[in-house]
């Protein structure tokens, strides 16, 4: 079996242009989307929301040889009505979205959901769900011959997960969006899928509570007793993006080494899990 990290190079995506929202480094889930799908020779539009990140997502997005690359608040009309004036401009039509953005306040992914402030609910909702929502409508009206739009969730907005709170919220209703777009927009031979991604350590993975302690549960856990790379969640972008998914709309697809499937956790693995709780309790203690 090939390795999980590398990408492989083809012609699946020739002559198809996309955008794609939500590199910030290199270890962004958005950047392994887009390595997959440069590799095979799709054309790129990238964006950045942090001035300070902008030297760092110019240098990736040149390398996967982006031609437009641009700053964009999801939360700012203006940023977007650029945006999508430049893509009209420069390419006319556009073939596929990647929305691979969320935002909470990191004081709220810990504690109880229950303390959730209106203010950080209604921010959280508009970032990581409206946003998504937006973007697709906006696009949709460049995908004359149809296309394809993918955003990515997390198993928190499906069942209850540590210090996820409102963040899996607004996951939830970031799944019920997808089946409603897919709805709306599947008779223009638009499909509109999510990719649900195993934990990942990310910027954004940061700021939710305990996260190292998440990622080796997941390892011990999971079916295949690893954590994803963002390469393969690079890959399933890449066959829901090709003309390979062309069958699918409206799906969550797990991207996250089986851990979903389970309703207990693996007996072999309690001794890891043992030492792994000890360990959480004693630097909590500290
Ligand atoms: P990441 O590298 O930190 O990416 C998050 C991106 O969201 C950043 O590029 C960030 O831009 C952008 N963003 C936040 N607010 C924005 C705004 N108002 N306008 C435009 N962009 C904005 O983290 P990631 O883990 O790859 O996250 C990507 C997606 O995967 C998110 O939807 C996340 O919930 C999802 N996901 C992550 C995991 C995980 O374990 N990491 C698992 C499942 C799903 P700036 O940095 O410039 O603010």
């Amino acid at each position: 079996m090939s390795d999980n990290k590398t990408v492989t190079a083809g012609t699946l995506m020739k002559g198809k242009r996309g955008l794609v929202l939500g590199i910030a480094t290199e270890r962004s889930i958005a950047y392994g989307i887009a390595q997959a799908l440069a590799a095979q020779g799709a054309e790129l539009a990238v964006t950045y929301q942090v001035d300070q990140l902008a030297g760092r997502v110019t240098s990736l997005a040149q390398g996967l040889g982006a031609s437009i690359i641009q700053h964009v608040d999801v939360q700012n009309q203006v940023n977007l009505d650029q945006l999508f004036a430049t893509i009209a401009g420069q390419w006319g039509s556009l073939d596929f979205l990647v929305h691979s953005i969320a935002f909470s306040d990191r004081k709220e992914l810990e504690g109880q959901y229950a303390n959730t402030t209106r203010a950080n609910f209604l921010n959280t909702m508009d970032v990581s769900c409206y946003s998504f929502t937006d973007l697709a409508r906006r696009s949709a009206a460049l995908m004359p011959n149809g296309g394809s739009m993918i955003t990515l969730t997390y198993l928190g907005g499906e069942r209850v997960l540590p210090h996820y709170n409102v963040m899996g919220v607004a996951k939830a209703a970031l799944q019920a969006s997808v089946r409603y777009l897919a709805a709306d927009l599947g008779p223009q031979r638009i499909r509109v899928n999510a990719i649900s991604a195993g934990p990942v350590k990310t910027l954004a993975a940061s700021g939710i509570s305990d996260f190292r302690f998440i990622m080796r549960w997941n390892e011990i856990n999971a079916p295949l007793r690893r954590n994803i790379t963002t390469v393969e969640a690079g890959n399933t972008a890449l066959f829901l993006l090709s003309d390979l998914g062309t069958g699918i709309t409206g799906e969550t697809v797990h991207v996250d080494a089986g851990y979903h499937i389970l309703g207990m956790m693996s007996v072999e693995g309690a001794p890891e899990v043992a030492d792994l709780l000890i360990r959480m309790k004693a630097e909590k203690q500290k």
